[in-house]
């Protein structure tokens, strides 16, 4: 009864080519086209795609009396908001039965400038790569993710790091300005001067307080190429590359703003086998062909597989290109693959989860991480098409100190606190029969972390939404404070709890 009334509803009010039905070729595209097929396997009963952020402001409108339950308890019929659907927590971006609202077609990227200030201005359902084909001979960066085919609004709505993070801070602390349809359907702005109050939630509530329809970014010069790529090891070598990033987080006189370096171990169920990978950048204007010193500690490191070695000067677009696009493309998938390039990639829909952990900067703490991530996979290492890794991530002091000068975030994390690590697992399978053990496998390594870190004093409460897992209680990791600030965004912008009650997927304020 509900979703015929809705669907009516929709259909009198939207153009009905943008509303995509079950069973319709284009419903199956667009619903396959998640990155894990655990958002795929949920089934919404219709796929709305707006043209313009009058045709989200409409939505909304329609939506809302049926997703507050205006028209009956039965009538209820909720909604989902999806930028790139890259985010692997089932129903986050999807949902059972309801509407999904796929804001794909709302991709355009354009340059303004503002006195000295260039913007770039991208729509919601934009991927990274068109914002970097934009930018391409122009001069300028702009803080986005290190793959092409990564989503923009998701990241831009709940933190990110990106090559540049070192230098210019997390992807939302560069969000100038977004434009929101709020749950009165009403469109604004909320940036440092209009509804600063909503700008600051936004910079990592999540989808807590509107559908925003396009992202102004700050851009910076960042002329010519830059140093990156990745050195691949084994094992054994791990310890050295965990040892060198500690002393250059913790170098007396600062890490390097320019220098950004991500360090995995990746295990795969194909080869049955452990493999490492160093992701290295160094973006500083003064990049040239000699490589600079801060990257050789990694780079210049043997025993490598050194025809895998891919340090190098590159252009952005080359940089992202190093990072494939999707699940089966993943880094976890090029440590064993580009290794052995017999391997077939299949076309079967791959599963994919992360969650993660914060810590502090700490030795004995991330040797542990790694003890318990490489003990906990004995369960479920021959799970087929299993893909599982380790990734340290670093906030460095100077990425942390970027948040009060780009204006403030709502994540809770203190400069002093740092440098950090952001530990996150993440793992790729094939089979939905090994969801269960898969999930076991990956929250009790996460949970054996965290106990271990807090014995050590050197657990951090942040979760990164962007990487969390359903169990993971985000909004309160920000902090009591950050919590009762998102509350009170909530309650002035969205009274009666639209996004709150309607919007299921997320992590919501009001537990
Ligand atoms: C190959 C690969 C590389 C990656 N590299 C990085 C990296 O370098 N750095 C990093 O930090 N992460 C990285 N990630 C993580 C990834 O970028 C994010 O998970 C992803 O970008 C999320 O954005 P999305 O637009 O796809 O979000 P979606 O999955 O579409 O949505 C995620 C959440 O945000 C909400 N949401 C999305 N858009 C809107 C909107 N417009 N308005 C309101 N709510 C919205 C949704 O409702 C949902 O709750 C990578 C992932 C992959 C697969």
């Amino acid at each position: 009864m509900g979703l015929e009334q809705v669907t009516k509803a929709l259909r009198n009010s939207l153009p009905s080519s943008n509303l995509y039905f079950e069973g319709e070729r284009e419903y199956e595209t667009l619903n396959g086209s998640y990155l894990s097929a655990m958002e795929s396997d949920i089934r919404p009963a219709v796929i709305f795609r707006p043209e313009s952020r009058k045709q989200v402001a409409k939505f909304v409108k329609v939506m809302k009396p049926f997703a507050l339950g205006e028209h009956g308890e039965e009538a209820t019929v909720q909604f989902a908001i999806r930028s790139g659907g890259q985010q692997p927590l089932p129903g986050v971006a999807n949902i059972q039965g309801g509407i999904t609202l796929d804001l794909g077609l709302l991709n355009s990227v354009e340059l303004q400038k503002d006195g000295k200030q260039t913007t770039v201005s991208v729509g919601a359902g934009a991927r990274w790569g068109a914002v970097y084909d934009r930018l391409e001979g122009t001069g300028l960066g702009v803080t986005g993710v290190r793959s092409a085919s990564g989503g923009v609004g998701g990241l831009s709505l709940t933190g990110g790091v990106s090559f540049f993070s070192s230098r210019e801070g997390f992807v939302c602390d560069n969000v100038l300005n977004y434009e929101v349809v709020l749950a009165s359907g009403e469109i604004v702005n909320a940036n440092e001067h209009e509804n600063s109050d909503l700008w600051i939630s936004l910079r990592g509530g999540g989808n807590n307080f509107g559908v925003v329809t396009r992202f102004d970014f700050r851009t910076f010069p960042q002329p010519g190429r830059f140093w990156g790529g990745s050195v691949f090891y084994f094992l054994s070598s791990w310890p050295y590359h965990v040892g060198a990033l500690l002393s250059e987080l913790r170098k007396k006189d600062a890490a390097d703003p320019n220098a950004h370096v991500q360090l995995s171990i990746g295990y795969s169920s194909q080869f049955a086998q452990f493999a490492c990978q160093s992701q290295l950048f160094y973006t500083g204007a003064d990049a040239n062909e000699n490589m600079p010193d801060v990257i050789r500690p990694w780079a210049d490191m043997h025993p490598q597989i050194e025809q895998l070695n891919s340090v190098r000067l590159m252009t952005l677009k080359e940089a992202v290109a190093e990072q494939p696009a999707d699940a089966k493309g993943s880094v976890r998938y090029v440590i064993v693959s580009t290794n052995l390039p017999k391997y077939q990639k299949t076309n079967s829909p791959i599963r994919c989860a992360y969650m993660n952990v914060t810590v502090k900067a700490d030795a004995p703490t991330l040797f542990e991480a790694t003890e318990i991530f490489t003990s906990s996979l004995e369960n479920v290492k021959s799970a087929p098409g299993l893909m599982s890794s380790l990734t340290f991530q670093p906030y460095s002091v100077n990425t942390l100190q970027q948040t009060a000068r780009h204006g403030g975030n709502s994540l809770g994390l203190d400069p002093s606190d740092g440098p950090l690590i952001n530990i996150m697992v993440s793992t790729y399978w094939q089979n939905k029969s090994d969801d269960a053990a898969i999930l076991k496998y990956m929250n009790n390594a996460t949970a054996y972390m965290r106990r271990e870190a807090q014995r050590r004093n050197k657990l951090v409460p942040f979760v990164s939404m962007n990487h969390a897992w359903a169990h993971q209680d985000v909004i309160e990791c920000y902090g009591e404070e950050n919590k009762r600030a998102l509350q009170e965004t909530s309650m002035k912008f969205d009274p009666e709890g639209l996004f709150q009650r309607g919007v299921p997927g997320g992590f919501k304020l009001f537990n």
